[in-house]
């Protein structure tokens, strides 16, 4: 027996990063929401104007990389007209005192990931989704070979304007950067940690909660069960490989990461057959949550092991995963000053929700 309270009112602290929490408060008017009902998506199949559509390639940078072929693809990396990193021509730096900086020196590449232009990734083909993860996946290796100086090499995701897509063609984005970013260089450190602390992995722990406890909390003065917990409740989707998890103090309401469930730190050493079950997952849990939130607009990031020296020995520490964040309502002014984030949905009622969708296939 499960019951979700109704009523959530802690703070929550990242089990992965500990010096990150999160205030789950139910309590309602928190915010300023946006809309419930389903965002408007321009779900055309080609656009004349749009240089992403099929037939335009010569509106982008030449193709850099394409599934299967350039001429007839359905995946197609180009550099970024705008890149955010740039080559490596010197440049005058201005820093002084404490001050330090790195070169922005980088790559930044767009990947179509579809032909067709308002495609959603829950409408996209398991075929197509996991071609599309293994092509960042070729592509990644090439960026790491390539420059032993580039240290991460992020994959994302923006869809929808509200998660600061500029271009409606679904797209993805390929940055590969000389530092790692902050936020997985923070759980590669705290993974690292607990490894040396439990002998275990922390991901994977929290898999095996997530798979199998179950608790009853007691008051402590009457006796009386106060409430019982089945952790599995955070489970989304299941497959055979992979598992879709709402995260116990995620920092965005509807928050869902997939891990691979068996213990493995670099997502480019998945193979054809994990990829396949990850396709399947991800669809999945997209479709889920496309019901859920009505047309879901959202940020992806793949985070993965660095490649790179320093992190050679965090094999058995660190778990690659795709943390999916939909946008669903505005950071509010205590969010960015505190740093804190604010939940006004419990994850336990939101992953109830997701996993009550009844899906076709
Ligand atoms: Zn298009
Ligand atoms: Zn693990
Ligand atoms: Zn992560």
């Amino acid at each position: 027996m499960t019951d979700t309270p109704d009523f959530v009112r802690e703070i929550r602290i990242n089990p992965i990063d500990p010096t990150e929490s999160v205030l789950v408060s139910t309590a309602r008017g928190m915010r300023p929401r946006k809309a419930e009902e389903r965002a408007p998506r321009d779900e055309r199949e080609r656009v004349e104007t749009c240089p992403f559509c099929r037939g335009n390639e010569d509106k982008t940078p030449p193709t850099i990389k394409a599934y299967p072929d350039a001429r007839d693809w359905d995946i197609r990396i180009v550099e970024n007209l705008f890149p955010v990193l740039g080559d490596d021509r010197p440049q005058g730096s201005l820093a002084f005192g404490l001050q330090q900086v790195i070169d922005g020196y980088g790559r930044h590449e767009v990947v179509i990931d579809h032909p067709s232009h308002g495609i959603s990734l829950h409408q996209m083909s398991r075929e197509h989704l996991a071609n599309l993860f293994q092509t960042y996946q070729e592509r990644m290796a090439e960026m790491y070979a390539a420059d032993p100086r580039l240290k991460y090499v992020l994959v994302f995701k923006n869809f929808g304007p509200a998660a600061g897509a500029s271009i409606p063609h679904t797209h993805s984005q390929i940055i590969a950067t000389p530092v790692v970013p902050e936020n997985v260089q923070n759980e590669v450190f705290h993974s690292r940690n607990y490894h040396r602390k439990f002998n275990q992995c922390v991901f994977c722990s929290l898999i095996d909660e997530a798979l199998t406890y179950e608790a009853t909390i007691y008051d402590r003065h009457s006796g009386a069960v106060r409430r019982r917990v089945n952790v599995g409740q955070y489970v989304v989707e299941r497959g055979e490989r992979f598992i879709a998890i709402k995260p116990f103090a995620s920092r965005y309401e509807w928050e869902v990461h997939v891990l691979p469930l068996q213990h493995a730190a670099d997502f480019l050493r998945a193979t054809r057959e994990d990829l396949a079950d990850f396709a399947r997952v991800l669809r999945r849990t997209m479709a889920r949550l496309d019901q859920v939130i009505g047309g879901a607009q959202y940020n992806f990031f793949l985070h993965s092991l660095p490649h790179g020296e320093e992190h050679k020995d965090c094999g058995p520490s660190y778990h690659w995963h795709l943390e999916i964040c939909p946008r669903t309502s505005i950071p509010t002014g205590f969010e960015l000053g505190s740093g804190l984030f604010v939940s006004t949905i419990s994850p336990e009622r939101a992953a109830e929700q997701l996993r009550a969708v009844a899906l076709e296939d």
